[in-house]
């Protein structure tokens, strides 16, 4: 069904994030794609549902790396929505993943890859991965970033940072927890090591030199079960958002439905919303 589009917006929502699964929904309206499908087919589906959100508006899926927890639903739902998957050559060699090869599709860092009216370019990251990737997804005007699972801040995250309109951010752990936690040290030392997962304290340094003035939203992504504490980073965040809205992207639970808008389409805008009257989609 085609509905009267809402210009220069975009609509996103975390289906989960965690190191038990990841997906992240990115869409236009008519469009969308998914970044990363860690969630099985059948939970995918159900969370989609729950935010009103059709599968098949779906046009594509993009890998960021090999880990499980980004990989798990791929097979299944490539093949059920006849969905392309884009990877990285090296990603796709070591998810193992039986993607029908007509739906195989391969990237490099810098390309802009379009897919239905929406832009996604993606960029190499330091992670304990193969060959690993984030995302930064433009579309109507407005920019939209998938950040997580990243050793440390890297110029390029900087900078795809700094155009951003909202991003998903990871922020994985408190180093006073992590350090006082049950983990052995060879774990604590592959986390907060340069190719593991940003703290908090990184995420905030981000976040407060380098946010830009139309970031509208920020989810705070991947935080580990164990070592952080939601109310606790949303505190620190909150602190120095401004008018930036902070949302955690839950390990338990998907986000609202959020409406980005480009700051020139914010003020006294009430554009039709596309999936039915939500108050989740325009944040809570
Ligand atoms: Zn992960
Ligand atoms: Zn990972």
């Amino acid at each position: 069904m085609l509905v009267s589009l809402p210009v220069m917006s975009l609509y996103v929502a975390s289906l989960n994030s965690g190191s038990n699964g990841n997906c992240y929904y990115v869409g236009n309206g008519n469009d969308a794609v998914l970044v990363d499908a860690g969630l099985s087919c059948r939970e995918t589906e159900r969370r989609m549902a729950k935010l009103k959100l059709s599968m098949k508006t779906v046009s594509a899926i993009f890998i960021s790396h090999e880990h499980g927890d980004h990989i798990k639903g791929v097979n299944v739902l490539s093949k059920k929505y006849n969905l392309p998957v884009y990877f990285t050559e090296n990603t796709f060699r070591f998810s193992r993943l039986s993607v029908e090869k007509s739906l195989v599709r391969t990237f490099t860092a810098e390309e802009r890859i379009s897919v239905n009216g929406l832009d996604i370019t993606a960029f190499a990251k330091h992670h304990d991965a193969r060959d690993p990737h984030s995302f930064t997804i433009e579309g109507n005007d407005v920019t939209i970033g998938v950040y997580t699972d990243i050793g440390n801040v890297c110029d390029n995250l900087t900078m795809h940072f700094k155009r951003c309109h909202a991003a998903f951010l990871e922020a994985n752990y408190d180093a006073s927890m992590l350090e006082s936690g049950r983990y052995p040290i060879h774990l604590k030392q592959r986390i907060r090591g340069g190719k593991g997962h940003l703290s908090n304290d990184e995420a905030l340094e981000l976040f407060r030199t380098h946010k830009p003035g139309h970031m509208s939203h920020i989810f705070l992504s991947h935080l580990s079960k164990d070592n952080n504490n939601p109310d606790l980073v949303a505190r620190m965040f909150n602190e120095h958002a401004g008018d930036t809205q902070v949302i955690i992207a839950s390990r338990y639970n998907e986000t609202g439905v959020y409406h980005i808008q480009h700051p020139s389409a914010r003020k006294g805008n009430t554009t039709t919303n596309p999936y039915g009257a939500q108050a989740s989609l325009f944040g809570h």
